[in-house]
């Protein structure tokens, strides 16, 4: 005779099924949403000041800044995935789903390829001027900058988001994504928000809000090989930007309450 109760490893499949059929109806969307821009837009590339120039069109609440580019490829999994690949490869997707959510978000490359100013210096130097003449040019906007992570001690593992002390949202929006990463994704990520320094180049020059999220570390196999999965990083990615977006409707609330006092005054 069959149990009424079904075994608790039917419900873990079942609910293994949920949510794979979840994550393939947000895939569809985003890929419908990605077609759609891209054939309404062109793809959009830039290595000059002019070119950056045309990104910066007003209203833009977010900038998505998939790190480094070009010869600069940033860390290597041990397999020799490039950082720079995976960091595009999940910047598109956050962009994605920052569309869906009603948000405007403009990406600082959608290419391989490094960012350039007109000034002088090193090449990697005029790269992060580049990317940060996108944030001056648009500063109502919360820049979020995707990386990946690399250590000697390859047992570290877990994302760390780093914020810039110049604006209170940046320290908002790092909290709720590194809270959001433990409830959702990683319970045992311990891991606490970082307050950046002169080290890390855009988040301490810059004045938008701005979070720098080290998405894991690809000197840990293990992690390295969850962040070469397709899955896994529009996880990542959905979790990332609803944080955002809740950090940043907060904050407009708060400042229009503010506001609305004042005229009571
Ligand atoms: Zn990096």
């Amino acid at each position: 005779m069959k149990s009424i109760h079904a075994p608790a490893q039917t419900r873990k499949a079942a609910l293994f099924v949920l949510k794979f059929f979840l994550f393939t109806v947000i895939f569809t969307l985003c890929t419908v949403v990605c077609v759609y821009i891209f054939r309404s837009c062109g793809t959009r590339t830039h290595s000059s000041s002019d070119d950056i120039a045309a990104l910066c069109v007003s209203g833009n609440h977010f900038i998505i800044d998939a790190g480094h580019g070009g010869v600069d490829g940033g860390a290597s999994a041990a397999n020799g995935t490039p950082e720079k690949e995976l960091n595009l490869a999940l910047s598109f997707v956050l962009r994605d789903v920052l569309d869906i959510l009603g948000y405007d978000a403009v990406m600082t490359r959608t290419e391989d390829l490094m960012l350039s100013d007109d000034g002088s210096g090193s090449n990697k130097l005029r790269d992060l001027r580049a990317r940060l003449n996108i944030a001056k040019a648009n500063p109502d906007a919360v820049l979020i900058s995707i990386h990946m992570n690399k250590f000697p001690d390859t047992r570290l593992s877990g994302l760390q988001v780093w914020y810039s002390p110049n604006h209170p949202l940046g320290q908002t929006t790092a909290q709720f994504i590194q809270n959001d990463i433990k409830t959702y994704i990683s319970p045992d990520n311990n891991r606490e928000i970082k307050k950046a320094d002169s080290n890390i180049y855009i988040l301490d020059r810059i004045g938008n809000p701005a979070v720098l999220v080290e998405c894991g570390f690809l000197s840990n196999v293990r992690e390295a090989q969850r962040l070469s999965d397709d899955t896994y990083r529009r996880k990542l990615a959905l979790v990332i930007a609803a944080a955002a977006s809740r950090a940043r409707s907060g904050h407009n609330r708060i400042r229009t309450e503010q506001e609305n006092s004042e005229t009571d005054q």
